[in-house]
């Protein structure tokens, strides 16, 4: 006998053996009133007469059952006297041992209703009957006026038993069943199936009502209570890829790599729980092995995506941990048959407590701490543990409530859309920060870029260009003002021969030094650039001809009484220069080709003098 076999007698110690998980019922069932009302213990009653409406209508058929374990092919026929068989309520279950006898792992369950008919017509109105029946531990088949009308799976002595307790099935009631005056029998006949399944589970209608009623009725009823399943099943694959998507565009969102994955677990579970599934034509075994194979890595998967969003580095113990998880989900797909999920099922839901009490703690740590995230996955990281642990207990104490997993989960998705959009929003802000900084420093530097365009490096005066922007704005202002001014040109004499006999550094250190003289010695107001080589050019703003010449004379003074100092030794540099003044009309340009002009004719008559250039002609001031 298996220590853990839960039949009536060790159904106590049982309980007493996990105080843990008692304290955990407790509190649920006290939280969660629906739970302990479903599985109340009323002394089950037959059912009164039934009208035809009632039925069409559709009728629960809890009560008013007859059980008896064993087999027998006559338990089927209408007319056999059940009055002394066990009275039940559906759902119920029960622990057929090894020792039960040839009939071991068989009981029928049967049903008396007596339908108020008044005549033959309101026979014909029932039409097209159908009883729909939840999950049945583990195979069945069902007689309705002594007639089999289906079941699920395969029951010895067939050569090939099978069971599928994961099936649902609404059956055919003919109305033929019905007999003239109105008594249908039901005859269940159930098969525990193996021997493991049965010493842990029991045997029997599981989870979900009987319904007798019309049939098309119950079919849409039972396509409709599937429908949220299925959906809810492709939305976490939907919502799995996307993280993961997401993921491979940026890889440093981890944690949506471990909630992608764990989406695409509880959508391919949700998934193979949904009726739908048979539709593909797999076998029982295929689909409980997904199953198992899929929730039992969830626990490690779960603990992974909550450490990777609330930033916890995962120590060795929990990888350990969460390999323990994967290692079980291996054992479960690999090894064949359903024993090996039964044996896990129990230790695999209890050693899944501390990863949802370790999960609990680190959310509201971090929550404490004030981790965003954590704020963000509180609610539904809660729900969806209470989840979990609904399911577990559930199963532990074989309660055979509804699924919640799924459901969970759906809260979890929810607070991590929530937690998704908040990322997003930070990311958007701070990229929108970063995009005002990087562009005041782009400008800064373009600034910095074009002022440097407009620098001689040797000299640190304008350049060409920059005299050139200059000039124009002056002709601007000149236009407004009225007052004019004048552009000198300034030539170092026989500069070359300086290159030539004290070297080309010297000839850099004249002209930076002569740059220096020449802008030390104006106005503010006044430009003075490098021109080119050794040639430089004034602007001298509201300025005459006379003026500047007066200006050209003193610089030329200064630059031929100054003696540069070179690694060879003193010299002396003279200057020729050429002035003229801008003439309103004319063009930056012809201005400063007078004044060239006029340094040249400077430079013709013997260099070191100021040339004036005029309309009228040259003259020549020194
Ligand atoms: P002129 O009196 O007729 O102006 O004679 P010049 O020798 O000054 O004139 P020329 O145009 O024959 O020679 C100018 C020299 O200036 C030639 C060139 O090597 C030199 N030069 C131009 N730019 C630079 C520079 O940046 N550094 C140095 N060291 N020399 C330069
Ligand atoms: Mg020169
Ligand atoms: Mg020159």
């Amino acid at each position: 006998m298996h220590p853990n076999f839960p039949g009536s007698g060790s159904r106590g110690a049982s309980l007493a053996a996990r105080p843990c998980c008692l304290l955990l019922i407790v509190a649920l069932l006290a939280a969660w009133p629906g739970l302990s009302t479903a599985r109340d213990s009323a002394t089950p009653s037959p059912p009164a007469v039934v009208t035809v409406q009632q039925v069409l209508d559709g009728l629960t058929l809890r009560d008013g059952w007859k059980f008896r374990a064993g087999d027998e092919r006559l338990w089927a026929d209408p007319a056999f006297d059940d009055s002394g068989w066990q009275q039940v309520r559906l759902p119920h279950r029960w622990y057929p041992g090894p020792d039960a006898g040839p009939e071991a792992g068989f009981g029928w369950y049967r049903l008396r209703i007596s339908l108020a008919l008044a005549d033959g017509a309101q026979r014909e109105q029932l039409g097209h009957l159908g009883l729909q029946l939840g999950t049945v531990l583990s195979a069945y088949e069902l007689y309705a006026g002594g007639e089999r009308v289906g079941g699920v799976g395969v029951l010895p002595p067939a050569a090939k038993p099978a069971i599928d307790y994961g099936r649902q099935r609404i059956l055919d009631i003919p109305v033929s069943a019905i007999s003239a005056d109105g008594e249908l029998v039901l005859a269940l006949r159930v098969w525990g199936g193996s021997e493991t399944l049965t010493t842990r589970w029991g045997a029997g209608p599981y989870r979900g009502d009987v319904r007798l009623g019309r049939f098309e009725n119950l079919l849409i009823a039972r396509v409709i209570a599937e429908m949220p399943g299925l959906l809810i099943g492709f939305i976490y694959l939907v919502f799995g890829a996307y993280h993961l998507y997401l993921y491979s565009r940026n890889r440093h969102l981890e944690g949506f790599l471990w909630f992608g994955l764990t989406a695409l677990a509880i959508g391919i579970y949700s998934l193979v729980l949904n009726g739908w599934r048979y539709y593909l034509g797999w076998e029982f075994l295929t689909f409980k092995k997904i199953e198992f194979g899929v929730v039992y890595v969830v626990p490690a998967l779960a603990l992974q995506t909550v450490w990777s969003l609330l930033d916890a580095p995962v120590g060795r113990c929990l990888r350990l941990y969460q390999f323990t998880f994967v290692a079980m989900a291996l054992v479960c797909v690999l090894i064949p048959g359903l024993d090996i999920h039964v044996l896990t099922l129990g230790p695999w839901q209890v050693w899944t407590l501390p990863a949802l009490g370790l999960t609990s703690w680190l959310i509201v740590r971090k929550a404490r701490d004030g981790h965003d995230e954590a704020r963000t996955i509180f609610i539904g990281g809660t729900i969806f543990i209470v989840a979990c642990l609904h399911d577990i207990l559930s199963d532990q104490f074989r309660l055979g409530a509804t699924r919640m997993i799924p459901w969970g989960f759906l809260a979890f998705l929810l607070s991590m859309a929530v937690s998704l959009g908040n990322r997003f929003t930070a990311m958007i802000n701070r990229l929108e920060e970063e995009v005002t900084e990087r562009t005041a420093e782009l400008s800064e530097a373009n600034r910095q870029l074009s002022e440097a365009a407009r620098i001689d490096p040797l000299t640190g005066l304008y350049n060409r260009r920059g005299f050139t922007e200059a000039g124009e704005a002056e002709i601007q202002r000149v236009f407004r003002s009225g007052r004019s001014f004048c552009v000198v040109l300034a030539d170092i004499d026989h500069f070359k021969s300086i290159n030539d006999r004290h070297g080309h550094a010297c000839g850099d250190h004249v002209l930076a030094r002569v740059a220096a003289k020449l802008r030390d010695s104006v106005r503010d107001v006044d430009r003075v650039a490098r021109w080119g080589g050794e040639e430089f050019i004034l602007l001298l703003p509201e300025t005459d001809g006379d003026g500047a010449a007066v200006l050209a004379e003193k610089l030329r003074v200064l630059v031929e009484e100054n003696m540069f100092q070179c690694e060879g030794g003193r010299l002396q540099v003279t200057m020729t220069f050429g002035v003229s003044a801008f003439r309103k009309g004319e063009s930056l340009d012809s201005c400063i080709d007078r004044a060239d002009r006029a340094l040249y004719q400077g430079k013709d008559e013997g260099r070191n003098r100021v040339m004036v250039g005029s309309y009228r002609g040259l003259t020549l001031i020194t």
